[in-house]
């Protein structure tokens, strides 16, 4: 039997609701767009959209956060901490006016979308690294959340500094002793002084020292999870050259440690962009939601 199911992807500046349909969940049937403000109001308009169609059986939540997703915890539903003003604390359920729903994060959600219909499809084990605003990981394994009560926070790793940066970083917790206080987008714009996409002549070297740290991310996500294939995404992805010299510093970096025939050997197909751009999130919110209704 066909259901009517809903995404909602929450971002740092805009949150995504999509109304799909059981049967094809990727096929938007109505979608909106609204700037990421107050819970209060991001929540009215949400509602609101949802109630413009009838029945709406499940809600899918790909949530930036960190988002406490452990049903047996006291903030379960909430977003942890976060430095968006008024967000720390505020439930997520509030969003769908007590429809039934699922929450995961963001960059898990846009590992499930890649992994639905985009660059890893077919591919059981997958990950998704997001290098934007912060840095994030998704992991999948045989196509679900790689945990069901906690998400990765790779963001947060240890990183080996590049002999010529000193750069203090932008972590709020670690400055620049994780990666992404070292090559997120903010750290780009302060390190260099200019947004990612204004970095002109100094883009030699910013993709040289984002490079060093994302190819030491990627080996990290490959020993951890095993993945088949990873998708790379997020705004400071844009950057030209970027992707390539990622790949090669992840080769460098894994040197031929899990064997020659191991998939990371041939970066071009093991280490991709998304095939979804950036509707992953909110048609992976939309896969969910279909995953929880039978
Ligand atoms: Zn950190």
């Amino acid at each position: 039997m066909m259901h009517l199911i809903a995404g909602v992807e929450t971002g740092g500046t805009k949150v995504v609701a999509a109304v799909g349909r059981t049967d094809d969940p990727g096929r938007i049937v109505d979608e909106m767009e609204i700037p990421t403000t107050t819970p209060d109001e991001v929540g009215a308009r949400v509602r609101a959209f949802l109630d413009r169609h009838e029945v709406v059986d499940h809600v899918g939540i790909a949530a930036f956060g960190p988002v406490d997703i452990d049903p047996r915890s006291p903030g379960f539903g909430s977003v942890t901490s976060t430095p968006k003003p008024g967000w720390t604390g505020a439930p997520l359920a509030d969003l769908v006016g007590g429809r039934p729903h699922t929450i995961v994060s963001d960059v898990t959600g846009a590992a499930l979308g890649e992994h639905a219909r985009g660059a890893t499809a077919e591919i059981p084990d997958s990950a998704y690294i997001t290098v934007g605003t912060g840095v994030g990981v998704g992991a999948l394994v045989g196509g679900r959340p790689f945990s069901t009560t906690a998400h990765p926070e790779l963001g947060h790793i240890a990183m080996r500094r590049h002999a010529d940066d000193d750069f203090a970083g932008v972590c709020p917790f670690h400055g620049g002793d994780c990666v992404e206080g070292l090559a997120s987008g903010p750290a780009i714009a302060e390190r260099w002084g200019r947004p990612t996409r204004e970095l002109g002549d100094l883009l030699d070297r910013a993709v040289t020292l984002e490079a060093w740290y994302l190819g030491q991310l990627v080996a990290t996500v490959t020993y951890a999870y095993r993945p088949q294939r990873i998708v790379i995404g997020g705004g400071a992805m844009k950057i030209p050259e970027l992707l390539d010299a990622v790949r090669e510093a992840s080769v460098r970096e894994i040197r031929g440690a899990l064997g020659a025939e191991h998939p990371s050997n041939r970066p071009d197909t093991y280490l991709v962009p998304p095939g979804l751009g950036d509707r992953a999130g909110v048609i992976g919110a939309l896969h969910l939601a279909a995953a929880h209704v039978g």
